[in-house]
């Protein structure tokens, strides 16, 4: 997306004399790390940009155990283009002593020194129900600090910010069964839900990704941090952070903020694509090309299909077929694998596949077709 680069050049005179100094101050400055952006390698799709963000962060000012510059550092890090710091708004017992909202100040000027996109929200966090809400693009994070719920929803749409649920299926919240209740129901009346988290954490929930396409919300993924990213998951094995794609017409606040109301979002955690067909087929038909035939021997027609992105797609070969093709093929992130199949060269053949990994809708993986001659 951003084809930002940052090179630190240090330059070291590491001589004998230094080796030998015997006062002064020796500035190891090899020792320190030079950051660097990981850039996530995700394609646009037509007429829009794909911009990887997360909108459901914490810090010291709720029950987060970080500063809120560190929000932004990590982010730039890991890829992202926008981030909303969301502290709970209504204060909480593990939050800095005396202190107001101050996280969006704070991390304001290293958002814009990072050109990170920082959008100011809050939580609002109330017992089930309703649970807890993000309220995003909001001018005055305090004012939604008040008794009612619903006064609080109703100032967020005031100050034109968008309104999600967020983990709608917390065990915490909703104990056995995920369920959209009276009081959800009356703010989606109102046309004052215009988002849900499908993803939080470490967990996604199919009601509320059925309730997305049955209300017309947008598709949201959030990691809900409130320790220091590299402590909470295992970077080894997944070393993207779950985001909420948006589909915007620019990088800008302006055109996020658009493309959510237009609901053009998906979510990607953990290598598990999700998102509405229209956004979610463009984006993997991008990142995956399939070459022409290179060789044609003994019946056997081969053929390259690459993946450029950084989603591992696993294939499930639909229908049975003499291809010779297995039933389940792995396509690792930004690489490329050989295929072959039984195929005469003079008579082209379509093969369909499942991606296990993506979903247009519960229990709906994309498919996926190959028309090789
Ligand atoms: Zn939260």
């Amino acid at each position: 997306m951003r084809t930002l680069l940052i090179i630190t050049l240090f330059v070291f005179s590491i001589t004998d004399n230094a080796f030998c100094q015997t006062s002064g101050t020796i500035v190891m400055d090899e020792v320190v790390r030079v950051p660097a952006r990981h850039e996530i390698a995700l394609p646009d799709i037509p007429g829009y940009k794909t911009l990887k963000c997360d909108f459901h962060i914490h810090t010291v000012f709720s029950d987060g155990v970080v500063w809120p510059t560190l929000r932004v550092d990590e982010a730039w890090e890991d890829g992202l283009d926008a981030i909303a710091i969301t502290d709970h708004i209504e204060g909480h017992p593990k939050k800095l002593p005396g202190q107001n909202h101050q996280s969006y100040e704070i991390a304001l000027p290293v958002a814009k020194a990072k050109n990170i996109i920082l959008i100011k929200g809050g939580e609002i966090s109330r017992g089930m129900p309703p649970g807890h809400l993000n309220a995003i693009f909001v001018t005055d994070v305090n004012a939604l600090n008040v008794p009612n719920y619903m006064d609080a929803i109703g100032e967020t749409v005031r100050q034109g910010g968008f309104v999600m649920w967020n983990h709608p299926g917390w065990r915490k919240q909703q104990p056995e069964i995920t369920r959209w209740m009276a009081e959800h129901e009356a703010i989606w009346q109102k046309g004052w839900m215009h988002g849900i988290e499908v993803f939080n954490e470490k967990e996604w929930y199919p009601e509320a990704l059925q309730w997305a396409q049955d209300k017309n919300l947008a598709i949201i993924g959030n990691s809900d941090i409130h320790d220091a990213y590299n402590k909470r998951y295992n970077r080894e094995q997944f070393p993207i952070r779950p985001m909420t794609l948006v589909f915007a017409k620019e990088c800008t606040e302006e055109s996020i903020k658009e493309a959510m109301f237009a609901r053009r979002t998906a979510t990607l955690f953990f290598n598990k694509l999700i998102g509405p067909k229209e956004l979610v087929e463009p984006l993997v038909n991008q990142s995956i090309q399939v070459s022409k035939p290179f060789l044609y021997q003994d019946g056997f027609i081969y053929f390259e299909v690459e993946n450029t992105s950084d989603i591992e797609f696993t294939l499930v070969k639909m229908g049975k077929d003499d291809s010779g093709l297995p039933e389940k093929t792995i396509l690792p992130c930004k690489s490329t694998i050989i295929a072959r199949v039984k195929q005469q060269a003079d008579q082209p053949r379509t093969y369909s596949f499942k991606l296990e990994n993506v979903l247009t809708g519960v229990e709906k993986p994309m498919e996926l077709t190959f028309n090789i001659k």
